[in-house]
């Protein structure tokens, strides 16, 4: 097919930092877990028993690198951080077994969900969708990517600061469904693709950013995500 001639300029390619070179992850769309640690699921009013975890999803183009210093986000009174591991998909495919699918992933990075949680709430007592309480522009904070090393998956403590206040601190093994459960589960609702990114839950102890402060996502063996508020 002949190369298409576009209208307008095309879009620049969303893209996360790759540790140790100068050479860039692509980004092709963002898929976040919801409850997938059972204290945060708990914290936030549900029984991590009794309710599976769930898919949302950002826009590509809402990935920050790690020092970035962004706009606090516009109509919201209350911006919160959420610590995650996210997972760079590397090779795609549907119905991935759970056995295969460590063998999909890039590799591993630091990232932070920030949600509006009062339009969050809204949308939920109004049965609306989280869109624009998850999905607004930069609020998907990534640290450089780290390529996956014979099929590991990182192990260790996640962690979130905000300026010095330890405000999330658990183990990725505190995870309710393993990266290989996420990935084979999430291949049967779409086909996963190169570029793909999933980020993986939060453990408990969200809560607010504010202005001026600054949001570091720390993860053993990985690079941190960190993003400060203007
Ligand atoms: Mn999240």
């Amino acid at each position: 097919m002949p190369r298409p001639v576009f209208v307008i300029p095309a879009p620049e390619q969303a893209s996360i930092a790759v540790s140790g070179g100068t050479a860039r992850f692509p980004v092709r769309r963002i898929f976040c877990v919801g409850r997938n640690y059972g204290e945060h699921a708990r914290e936030m009013g549900h029984d991590p028993d009794a309710e599976p975890p769930f898919f949302f999803t950002k826009p590509a183009d809402a990935v920050v690198d790690d020092g970035a210093r962004v706009a606090f986000p516009t109509q919201t009174d209350e911006l919160h951080h959420e610590a995650e591991l996210v997972v760079a998909i590397g090779t795609g495919g549907a119905n991935i077994a759970v056995e295969d699918a460590l063998g999909h992933v890039w590799g591993y990075a630091a990232g932070n969900d920030l949600t509006r949680r009062d339009m969050q709430a809204v949308a939920k007592a109004a049965r609306r969708p989280w869109d624009m309480a998850k999905g607004f522009d930069n609020s998907a904070v990534v640290g450089a990517l780290h390529r996956a090393v014979d099929g590991a998956v990182p192990k260790g403590r996640i962690r979130c600061l905000v300026d010095d206040d330890l405000r999330q601190d658990a183990d990725l093994a505190e995870m309710i469904w393993p990266v290989e459960w996420v990935i084979a589960h999430l291949s049967t609702l779409v086909a996963l693709a190169p570029g793909d990114l999933i980020m993986t839950g939060t453990p408990a102890g969200v809560g607010p950013i504010k202005p001026g402060q600054t949001c570091a996502i720390e993860i053993d063996g990985l690079s941190p995500a960190r993003v400060t508020l203007g």
